[in-house]
């Protein structure tokens, strides 16, 4: 994977290498089949597992990047967004001309899927309230709730590693699913603990849900201006909600918060190597 600058308006495009620069927006309209990462789709070219590396884009900021792939998937790398943060800030982000446009949304939204809810409310600011309740001794009930401003997303969310159990493991391995996955990309749960320790937070969980939303509803295509708040939801919900919004216009309009507020790129290109969860 390489990320490399891209004009004003260009919003973030993935570009599959090996298929003569075939290009995938980052958009509702391109999502595929959702279950247990959220993959882009289009004229049946595939794209899997944006949610990580486009968290880590509005966590920094970053509207307008292409996203080089020579594979269907994203580098799992540590099953964070930590790396892509890192690698875009080494690279450099720099301000754009034009004023940053932001979805602020108008009116509520709720959507409940018997006990999953998910729901954005009108704010001046992006925040969001995930709640998880997981059957397992070290989650139960988690809360999280996060204002993504003021550096929050990257002290408190960029870090959150992904996370599944050794006795869901060889259910998903006949499924096809996780083929990459190791105690190097994920945390590994055990029926009373974890295999992998330490967690970087103990509430670590809950923080990777939401950094999760924070990457499926960047495919909003700008960044939102609300209160998401989200409980045991997952992809499938997230990009429901995504699609729901886009669906209806009097739902949001599209607004400049001041003229300081440009879009940013990112100043040279940065390479990740393959790593896949897969
Ligand atoms: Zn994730």
């Amino acid at each position: 994977m390489r990320i490399l600058p891209a004009p004003s308006g260009t919003g973030i495009v993935f570009q599959r290498v090996d298929l003569d620069r075939f290009e995938i927006e980052a958009i509702s309209r391109n999502v595929a089949r959702v279950s247990y990462a959220t993959s882009l789709m289009k004229k049946g070219v595939l794209i899997s597992t944006t949610e990580h590396l486009l968290s880590a884009f509005i966590g920094l900021g970053i509207d307008n990047a292409i996203v080089e792939l020579d594979n269907l998937e994203l580098p799992i790398l540590d099953g964070s967004a930590q790396p892509f943060v890192e690698m875009i800030r080494k690279a450099g982000i720099r301000k754009q001309r034009r004023p940053r446009k932001y979805l602020k949304i108008r009116r509520e939204v709720e959507m409940r899927e018997g006990n999953k809810f998910i729901a954005v409310y009108p704010a001046d600011s992006y925040s969001v309230s995930y709640s998880i309740n997981f059957p397992h001794p070290l989650i139960g009930k988690e809360t999280f709730q996060v204002q993504l401003s003021n550096g929050s997303y990257l002290r408190h969310i960029a870090p959150a590693r992904t996370f599944g159990s050794r006795q869901d493991e060889q259910a998903m391995r006949n499924m096809g699913l996780i083929r990459g996955a190791s105690s190097e990309n994920c945390i590994v749960l055990t029926r009373d603990g974890i295999e992998n320790g330490p967690l970087r937070f103990s509430d670590e969980f809950v923080r990777h849900k939401v950094l999760d939303l924070v990457g499926d509803l960047a495919l909003l295509g700008k960044q939102i201006l609300g209160k998401v708040v989200a409980d045991r939801a997952g992809h499938a919900m997230h990009t429901a909600l995504v699609s729901r919004i886009l669906r209806d216009k009097t739902l949001w309009e599209e607004v400049t918060v001041s003229s300081e507020e440009t879009a940013r790129e990112v100043v040279s290109s940065v390479q990740a190597a393959a790593g896949s969860a897969f």
